[in-house]
């Protein structure tokens, strides 16, 4: 999928992007989808493969808009 511009994405309430980020647990990469309007964020999610809780530290990258994400081991 091609990242979108944040030209593209200004003016929407609800722009869930897919990311791709890897397991701190099981080291399985799975896609999960942040919804960058609300910027940098973090948030508890579980792992959908092995499905213990992960920390998504979500920053935004200020040029091309597009989201990162650091995991962390939540427990
Ligand atoms: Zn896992």
């Amino acid at each position: 999928m091609t990242p979108l511009r944040i030209s593209q994405i200004t003016g929407d309430r609800n722009v869930e992007l897919p990311v791709e980020v890897q397991c701190p647990f099981c080291g399985e990469w799975f896609t999960t989808f942040v919804d960058v309007s609300t910027g940098a964020q973090s948030y508890t999610e579980d792992c959908q493969v092995c499905c213990r809780a992960i920390d998504m530290v979500v920053s935004i990258n200020p040029r091309t808009g597009a989201p990162r994400i650091a995991t962390r081991r939540a427990y």
